[in-house]
């Protein structure tokens, strides 16, 4: 049989690395709740048809991105590549518009088939935030400052916050008229995905990485240009609130979302320090989808953020394991079930502690305590058992022990002051 491998572009991520994970998401938690952003988990398997509707035909997502296949039912069922068109679905579906205002986050594995590289997988994870029933500019700032803040807040470097805004239905409207015309007559100067683009989702030519085509948009209307009074006044507003918290921004103008249903500002954090794929975090405004979903009028504004591309920024110092607080180093018929019962006794405080499971001698234990680093050993043999007590010992930094403390195993008292004193002492 041949070796069994993952797909490509799905990766195992191994205890190691998991360190820094884990340390990234109790840092991002943290600040979602203290933040009153509750989570929300809808499923990974969806109808194609929400995907379809909530990200639209005419991007790359669906067109050429998503992982779709009939189930045995012969359903049409897609793994989700994004998360908001499904908290969309489940905000209607479940009856939550009669709480109008709902702060929302979701995190987890989405699936695209791309080309993979560094920070661009098949299945990656994302940490989104949706604040839904929101529509004032306050909101949309308060959205920036929370993404632009819990990057910040991991230590990430050279962040860089773009920001655009598309107007309403009726300005894009109306600036697609021209653009169209505009289209027309340059179609020459613009690359093949591009020209594809004309009749499918033109907005999103605006967004084209070629540089001729990049080079040749610098003559086409501009949306700015077509936005209303209104929403003119929005989108100075906003840039005006951001300067209050002094969030550093940067206008580009052809940052866009190509479906109708976003409006108004959209957003991206890109980091310098990151390679090719430097955009950390993606988000915008979309007042129009819950209601094209089938739901309510209601408007919305949200983020994603990569969490691939984050662990890639994120500080080395969140990839440093925590030590093993107590290690239990027992031998012998009498002492190894007192030792299970003492390991268990130990995890109602909020320790590291590892029963030594190996059966090996006395001396591999402790060897095995010192390479582990543990801050403490407790030594129970037979010869402590039948005595009914152990030995509790404390290392300093550099490994050597400067403290030991022999306690009855009846003790508990006794125990939990030495463990006070010493472990848990700040
Ligand atoms: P990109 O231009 O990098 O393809 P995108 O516009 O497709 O990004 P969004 O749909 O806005 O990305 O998703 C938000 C964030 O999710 C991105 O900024 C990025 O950090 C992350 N992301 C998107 N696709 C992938 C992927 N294939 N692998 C890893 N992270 C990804
Ligand atoms: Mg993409």
């Amino acid at each position: 049989m041949n070796n069994l491998k993952n797909l490509r572009g799905t990766v195992d991520l191994l205890p190691d690395q998991l360190t820094k994970w884990q340390n990234v998401e109790k840092i991002l938690l943290e600040q979602l709740a203290r933040a009153s952003i509750k989570e929300i988990r809808t499923p990974i398997l969806e109808m194609t048809e929400l995907f379809i509707r909530g990200i639209g035909e005419g991007t790359d997502v669906v067109s050429k991105e998503m992982y779709t296949f009939l189930d045995r039912g012969e359903r049409s069922c897609t793994l989700r590549p994004e998360g908001t068109a499904s908290v969309a679905r489940a905000f209607i579906q479940n009856g939550m518009s009669s709480n109008p205002l709902q702060k929302l986050w979701y995190m987890g594995p989405m699936f695209r088939y791309e080309r993979p590289q560094a920070g661009r997988q098949r299945q990656f994870h994302q940490l989104g935030v949706e604040f839904i029933g929101y529509d004032s500019v306050r909101s949309d700032v308060e959205i920036v400052a929370l993404a632009w803040d819990v990057l910040s807040k991991l230590g990430i470097k050279e962040l860089n916050l773009e920001i655009n805004t598309l107007g309403d239905v009726s300005d894009r409207l109306n600036f697609q008229k021209s653009f169209l015309k505009w289209l027309e007559i340059n179609k020459n100067s613009l690359d093949i995905d591009s020209q594809n683009r004309i009749t499918k989702n033109p907005l999103r030519i605006l967004d084209s990485k070629d540089i001729q085509t990049k080079k040749a948009l610098k003559n086409a209307p501009r949306l700015f240009n077509f936005l209303s009074e209104k929403s003119h006044k929005r989108y100075l507003d906003f840039k005006q609130q951001l300067e209050v918290l002094k969030i550093p921004y940067v206008e580009n103008f052809n940052l866009v979302r190509g479906l109708d249903y976003y409006t108004h500002t959209a957003f991206e954090i890109t980091s310098g320090a990151l390679g090719s794929q430097a955009t950390v975090c993606g988000g915008g405004r979309y007042d129009n989808l819950i209601k094209q979903m089938g739901g309510p009028n209601t408007p919305a504004i949200g983020f994603a953020i990569g969490l691939e591309r984050l662990i890639l920024l994120a500080g080395n110092e969140l990839e440093v394991p925590r030590n093993t607080d107590i290690y239990i180093i027992n031998k012998g018929y009498i002492a190894e079930p007192l030792a299970m019962d003492l390991s268990r006794k130990l995890k109602k405080y909020d320790l590291l502690v590892e029963l030594d499971l190996s059966g090996s001698s006395f001396s591999k234990q402790f060897k095995k305590a010192n390479k582990l680093k543990s801050k403490s050993i407790i030594v129970i043999g037979d010869d402590e058992a039948t005595k009914r007590e152990f030995i509790i010992r404390l290392f300093d930094q550099s490994g050597n022990a400067n403290k030991e403390e022999v306690i009855s195993l009846e003790n508990d008292f006794e125990l939990e002051k030495w463990i006070n004193n010493n472990l848990l002492a700040k």
